[in-house]
């Protein structure tokens, strides 16, 4: 064989982690894969330890790629990640190459895929090359003469994020009708369960045990007690990163499949989790984030001049995010963002 070179990817999901060591000419010659981990910490010490196990077993492992679904700079910085909570403003190369000893690199999922299918796969000896991504989201990588095409503002793929019905439900970046928020794993495990519910969808629901709930755009999450687990790690993931309404969502859904089971630990422990959100007893009266994290402070017994404290922490660490979002994208207001984001 000579001297064989390897190298080593990982897909980090919004549901799973994915790690290949590869040769040059594709070939897989380990593999290890995990559910996806909570919150950028946890994720990217997952990540290093996955790659460390990675390289004591292929010591050729000359190089690292990340992948992972967001708007990545070319720095390998995370600006936008609607299904990884708590990775705006997050230096993810920076982070997994101070724990590395070979050469990191990080971008957006859909782009290393348009990569890796013209080097080894289907797009093999093209220039012009679209690749659309299908998973928990809808992602899209463009590759003209043979490069991977970022546009003006890095955004020059994301058709997940094109319009495709004005009327149609809120996409995960929170505009209106997105081909992701229609089509993608996630959005028909919603519609799926929708007309499960309905009673028109009865091979489905068998599919996933007779648990409204457990119905899923995942194939590999079609287990109930499985996705109701996935499901509360998301939902405290998302809590933690303030994020109340998937918080919420993701909690909510699993509660109802921990019932439906008769796991009433479980059904407990997701209850208490909801509790620390304002949970169910607030669901109904849209509360603001704000004003729902007044209410989760309070709830916790803290005084009026910490509960300023934090918010004011709070506000600050948004505006410090949102200044290098605009100042990267050359915008200045929240109108023009969005239509920068519509024109990509
Ligand atoms: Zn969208």
């Amino acid at each position: 064989m000579g001297s064989a070179l390897l190298t080593a990817g990982v897909d980090i999901g919004g549901t799973k982690l994915l790690a290949v060591a590869a040769d040059g000419q594709g070939k897989v010659v380990a593999e290890r894969r995990q559910p996806t981990a909570e919150g950028p910490d946890a994720v990217l010490a997952a990540t290093a330890a996955v790659v460390a196990d990675l390289l004591a077993a292929e010591p050729g492992i000359a190089a690292v790629g990340v992948g992972l679904p967001g708007l990545v700079d070319l720095e390998g910085a995370v600006h936008y990640a609607p299904n990884l909570p708590g990775f705006v403003g997050v230096d993810a190369r920076g982070r997994l190459a101070a724990t590395c000893a070979v050469p990191v690199v990080v971008d957006n999922d859909a782009n290393v895929a348009a990569l890796g299918e013209v080097l080894h796969g289907a797009g093999r000896g093209r220039k012009e090359v679209l690749v659309v991504t299908l998973g928990t989201g809808i992602g899209g990588g463009l590759i003209i003469n043979g490069v991977v095409n970022r546009g003006g503002y890095g955004l020059a793929a994301e058709i997940g994020h094109f319009t495709v019905d004005r009327n149609g439900p809120v996409c995960a970046c929170g505009a209106r009708g997105h081909w992701e928020a229609l089509a993608s794993g996630s959005a028909l495990g919603r519609r799926a369960r929708e007309w499960a519910a309905r009673g028109d969808a009865p091979g489905v629901l068998a599919r996933a045990g007779g648990v409204v709930e457990a119905v899923t755009g995942h194939e590999e999450l079609g287990q109930p007690f499985e996705l109701a687990r996935s499901l509360m790690a998301r939902g405290r993931g998302f809590r933690r990163a303030l994020r109340k309404r998937p918080a919420r969502e993701s909690l909510e859904r699993a509660l109802a499949i921990f019932e439906n089971l008769g796991a009433s630990a479980w059904a407990d422990r997701a209850r208490s989790e909801l509790g620390r959100i304002g949970g169910r007893a607030t669901s109904s009266t849209a509360l603001t984030s704000t004003e729902g994290r007044v209410a989760a402070l309070a709830a916790q017994g803290r005084t009026n001049r910490e509960i300023a404290d934090q918010l004011f922490m709070t506000v600050r660490t948004v505006e410090w995010n949102l200044s290098k979002v605009y100042r990267k994208l050359q915008v200045r207001s929240r109108t023009e963002l969005s239509r920068a984001v519509d024109r990509a």
